[in-house]
């Protein structure tokens, strides 16, 4: 059975450029827990407590807790197929670009080239007081040690976006680049929801843009798409991409 309906497989051709917008439902495949589903413990705390830059100033080492034990529940699991099916597309179109809200590094495991990380990545750790990235092992001894400091005296940070934050500039304006000119945008297990990432398809369909919806979910998006594919993605991108490379061979 092809997916592909005849005028949305036209617009791929060897040349075409390519966004893959990726949201929670690609990580939640491989088995992340979202943010708002915490488990046990850390159940009974607020995510804007956990998730903010007032929540961090008033208990840093709870922030720091709460994030190294989802680091190390990241490093648990592994990319799916719908990871390595972008890889593959990257493998035969020469411009596809990955534009992610997630802040696993999943994509980056996967092999993916061109990561645009909108809110940045868990992994990642900054000051707090002059931003400049530091680097830091993933994982280290909070009791003993305390929280690592910066040469200017800033405590260190999670890289990640907070609630109230800003997204990465110079990212965020590459990516809505990338999309006005994109001949194909996938919009891969987003809820279209949140501003201004949400924008995005919405920009590369108003920019000419074939936007394909591959999500399990009806989103706000879903009625503005050329074609919606309610399955999850890790099903979805490998069948693509068999029946592209046929196509294109
Ligand atoms: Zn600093």
């Amino acid at each position: 059975m092809h997916l592909l309906p005849e005028q949305v497989k036209t617009r791929f051709t060897k040349d075409c450029r390519m966004v893959f917008f990726t949201g929670a439902g690609i990580s939640a495949e491989s088995g992340v827990p979202t943010f708002r589903d915490k488990d046990g413990y850390w159940s009974k705390y607020d995510p804007m407590i956990l998730a903010s830059v007032d929540g961090f100033r008033q208990d840093p080492e709870l922030v720091w807790e709460w994030y190294l034990y989802r680091r190390e529940k990241i490093i648990s699991v592994e990319p799916n197929p719908a990871h390595f099916g972008i890889t593959r597309f990257q493998s035969i179109f020469n411009e596809a670009i990955v534009a992610t809200q997630n802040v696993d590094d999943l994509h980056n495991r996967a092999g993916n080239r061109e990561v645009y990380e909108l809110h940045g990545n868990i992994f990642a750790t900054k000051c707090l007081e002059c931003g400049m990235a530091l680097d830091m092992p993933p994982n280290f001894d909070l009791k003993t040690h305390g929280i690592p400091q910066c040469e200017c005296g800033g405590m260190a940070r999670p890289g990640v976006v907070w609630f109230g934050e800003s997204l990465p500039r110079e990212t965020l304006t590459r990516v809505f680049e990338l999309t006005r000119r994109a001949d194909v945008f996938f919009s891969i297990g987003t809820s279209t929801e949140v501003y201004p990432a949400a924008q995005l398809p919405f920009e590369a369909k108003n920019h000419g843009a074939v936007v394909i919806e591959i999500n399990p979910n009806r989103t706000p998006f879903s009625v503005h798409a050329d074609l919606v594919l309610q399955q999850p993605s890790g099903e979805i991108l490998p069948q693509l991409f068999e029946e592209l490379q046929f196509a294109l061979a």
